[in-house]
C-alpha cells in the first residue's frame, strides 16, 4: 500500500486502477518545404481547430455551464488573434519552417510572453495558447482527437491536463484524476469542480508510471492517495463513497424547504451568478434569488463596449426568467485580475489597488450611465437591486446614486417606463467600508459582504497568491469582526446585510454568521442545499452567546 499526498481540488472518493494519459507524439523530420504548400497546411488546420473548438464550447455550455464554455470562446477568438497568426506566417514564409515547427515555436514564444506577465489573469493564458498549439500540431499531424476513452472505469493519470481535454473526459468511465503539476486556480481544476469529478493535483515526482494499472483511492476532499489499497482500506472508503452518495441523494428533498435553524430564525439563501444562463442552475438547487449577479461578463466577454441595447436584453433575461423573486446586479467591476484590453487602463503597479469597479465608473460617466439606463429599463421586468463594488467613502456612494437619479430623469423625459422601487445597496468589501458602515446604511437600502475582496484587503494578502498558504485565513477574527460590525450597522439604520463572497458557503461558519444576524448568504448555486442543510442542523439559542463573546473586544 503506497500513500501520496497532494492538494485535493474537486471533493469525491474514487476508487479504480490507474490509467496514464498518453498523448501521441508527433513525429515531424521535415528539412525543406515549400512555404506556401505550408502556409495552406496551416490555414486548413486552423479552420479544423475552429470547428472543433465550436463543438466543444457547446459540450462545456451543456455539461459544465456558461462559464466554463466561456474559456473555449476565448481559445477560438485566441486561435484567430492575428498576432499569432501573422507570427506563425512570418516563420512559414521567411524562416521557411514547416507548419508544425512553425506552430510550436511560435506557441513557446508566446507561452513565454504570457508566462513573464504581471497580471495573473494574462499569466493564466499561458495554458491557454499551449492547449491552441497542441491542437493545431495534433491536426497537422493528421491525428484524430484522441478521445480518451477507456472499456472500464478508470483514475485518470497525467503530468497535467488542458482544459480542452478535461472537458472531454468521459465521466462515465473516468471517475477521477490525478495530476502531478496543476494549479488549484487553474481552469482544469475549476472545470473538474463544475463537472464533479474528484481530483487530487500537485503530487510531483511521487506520481510513477509504475502506478499503471494498479487499484487505487483517490479522495478529492483531502489530497490524499492510496495505491493498492488493502481490504480493509477499501472496505472503508467504499462504505464512505456510499454515504456521499445517499447524502447527494437525500439533499435533493431539501428543495421546498425553508432555510430555517431548529429554533425558528431564517436566512436568505439566494445564488451567485454570471452570467443569463446560470439562471438554470438556480432554479436547478431552489436558490431563492440572485444575491450577485456579476455583470462583468458582458465585457469580458466582448471585443468593445458592449452597447445598452446588449446590457439590456441581458438583464431584462434575468429578471424575468427569475419570475419576481430578487435579483441584484452588481455594477461592472472591472480592475485589478479582470483587465479589459479596450477599456484602455493605464498600466498600474498595483492593480488591486488601483482603478478598479466603481472608482472607473465614476471617473467614466457616460459608460456608467449607459449601464444604469440598461439596469432601470430592464427593472420594468422584475425586483431589481442595484448594487455598487469597491466601495470606499460616503462621497463615492452620494455620486452613483446622484447618477442613478438623473438616469431615471432622462428615462422620464424619453417617456421609457422604469420602476422607481429598485433598491440601491453596496458591497462592503473594503475596511473603511466597513469601519464606516455606520453611515453608508444611511445612504443605501441594503449591503452585500464581499468577503473574497474584504480578506484580501483586511490581511494583506493577495487573493491570487495561492502560495501565501495559512497567511490568507478567512476564519480571522479581524474579518469576522468588521462583518459584525457592518451587520450591527445596517440593523440599527434598518436595513438588510448579506454575504455574497466564497466564504458565505463555508458552513463551519454559518453559526457565526446567523449569530451576527446576517439576513442573506449568496452562494454558488451548486452549495444551497448543502448551505440548507447546515442552516436547518443549527439551533441558534446553543452557542449564540459564546459566538458573540469571542467576536467581541477585550
Ligand atoms: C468579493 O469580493 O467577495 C466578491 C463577491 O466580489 P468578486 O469576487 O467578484 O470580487
Ligand atoms: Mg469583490
Amino acid at each position: 500500500m503506497i500513500v501520496m499526498q497532494g492538494q485535493g481540488v474537486s471533493s469525491g472518493i474514487a476508487i479504480a486502477p490507474i490509467a496514464f494519459y498518453k498523448r501521441q507524439s508527433v513525429v515531424e523530420e521535415k528539412t525543406s518545404v515549400c512555404a506556401d504548400e505550408e502556409w495552406q497546411r496551416f490555414c486548413t488546420a486552423s479552420q479544423k481547430a475552429q470547428s472543433e473548438l465550436e463543438r466543444l464550447t457547446e459540450k462545456a455550455r451543456q455539461e459544465a455551464g456558461e462559464e466554463a464554455s466561456l474559456l473555449f470562446e476565448t481559445h477560438q477568438m485566441m486561435l484567430d488573434d492575428e498576432d499569432y497568426r501573422d507570427a506563425i506566417e512570418a516563420k512559414i514564409k521567411e524562416d521557411k519552417l514547416s507548419a508544425i515547427m512553425a506552430v510550436q515555436a511560435v506557441t513557446d514564444q508566446f507561452a513565454n510572453m504570457f508566462r513573464a506577465m504581471q497580471d495573473s489573469y494574462m499569466q493564466a493564458r499561458e495554458a491557454d495558447i499551449k492547449d491552441i498549439g497542441m491542437r493545431l500540431i495534433r491536426i497537422l499531424s493528421g491525428q484524430e482527437n484522441h478521445r480518451l476513452s477507456f472499456e472500464e472505469s478508470v483514475i485518470l493519470a497525467a503530468d497535467d491536463l488542458a482544459p480542452s481535454e478535461t472537458i472531454q473526459l468521459d465521466k462515465s468511465k473516468i471517475v477521477g484524476f490525478l495530476l502531478s503539476g496543476g494549479a488549484a486556480a487553474g481552469h482544469t481544476a475549476i472545470l473538474a469542480r463544475t463537472m464533479g469529478i474528484p481530483a487530487v493535483i500537485g503530487l510531483g515526482k511521487s506520481l510513477l508510471s509504475s502506478y499503471e494499472g494498479r487499484m487505487a483511492i483517490l479522495d478529492g476532499g483531502t489530497g490524499s492517495v492510496i495505491v493498492e489499497p488493502n481490504e480493509d482500506m477499501l472496505k472503508r472508503y467504499r462504505e464512505r463513497k456510499k454515504q456521499d452518495a445517499e447524502k447527494q441523494s437525500w439533499m435533493q428533498e431539501l428543495k421546498g424547504k425553508p432555510n430555517r435553524t431548529r429554533d425558528g430564525h431564517e436566512v436568505r439563501v439566494y445564488c451567485n451568478i454570471s452570467t443569463p444562463n446560470d439562471v438554470h442552475a438556480v432554479m436547478a438547487n431552489d436558490g431563492g434569488g440572485i444575491g450577485l449577479f456579476r455583470s462583468e461578463f458582458l465585457y469580458l466577454n466582448s471585443d468593445d463596449y458592449p452597447t445598452e441595447e446588449e446590457q439590456f436584453e441581458a438583464y431584462k433575461s434575468v429578471l424575468a426568467d427569475m419570475a419576481g423573486k430578487r435579483v441584484i446586479i452588481r455594477t461592472c467591476d472591472i480592475g485589478a485580475d479582470k483587465q479589459i484590453d479596450y477599456f484602455g487602463l493605464p498600466k498600474e503597479d498595483n492593480p488591486a489597488m488601483g482603478m478598479r469597479a466603481l472608482r472607473i465608473s465614476l471617473s467614466r460617466p457616460l459608460f456608467f450611465r449607459s449601464q444604469l439606463r440598461a439596469l432601470y429599463r430592464a427593472s420594468v421586468f422584475g425586483r431589481l437591486g442595484i448594487m455598487f463594488p469597491m466601495v470606499t467613502s460616503v462621497w463615492e456612494v452620494r455620486e452613483a446614486k446622484k447618477c442613478c437619479e438623473s438616469v431615471k430623469q432622462e428615462l422620464k423625459k424619453e417617456g421609457i417606463p422604469y420602476k422607481n422601487d429598485v433598491e440601491l445597496g453596496i458591497m462592503i468589501e473594503t475596511p473603511a467600508a466597513a469601519l464606516i458602515s455606520d453611515k453608508l446604511a444611511k445612504e443605501v437600502d441594503f449591503f452585500s459582504c464581499g468577503t473574497n475582496d474584504l480578506v484580501q484587503y483586511t490581511l494583506a494578502c493577495d487573493r491570487q497568491n495561492h502560495d501565501l498558504g495559512r497567511f490568507y485565513d478567512p476564519h480571522h477574527l479581524s474579518l469576522l469582526r468588521l462583518i459584525k460590525l457592518a451587520t450591527d450597522n445596517a440593523h440599527q439604520n434598518g436595513i438588510w446585510i448579506g454575504i455574497c463572497g466564497e466564504l458565505a458557503a463555508d458552513t463551519a461558519l454559518t453559526e457565526t454568521f446567523l449569530a451576527m444576524g446576517i439576513d442573506e448568504l449568496s452562494v454558488s448555486p451548486r452549495f444551497v442545499l448543502p448551505l440548507r442543510q447546515a442552516v436547518r442542523d443549527i439551533d441558534t439559542r446553543i452557542s449564540r452567546e459564546k459566538i458573540l463573546q469571542e467576536l467581541s473586544y477585550g
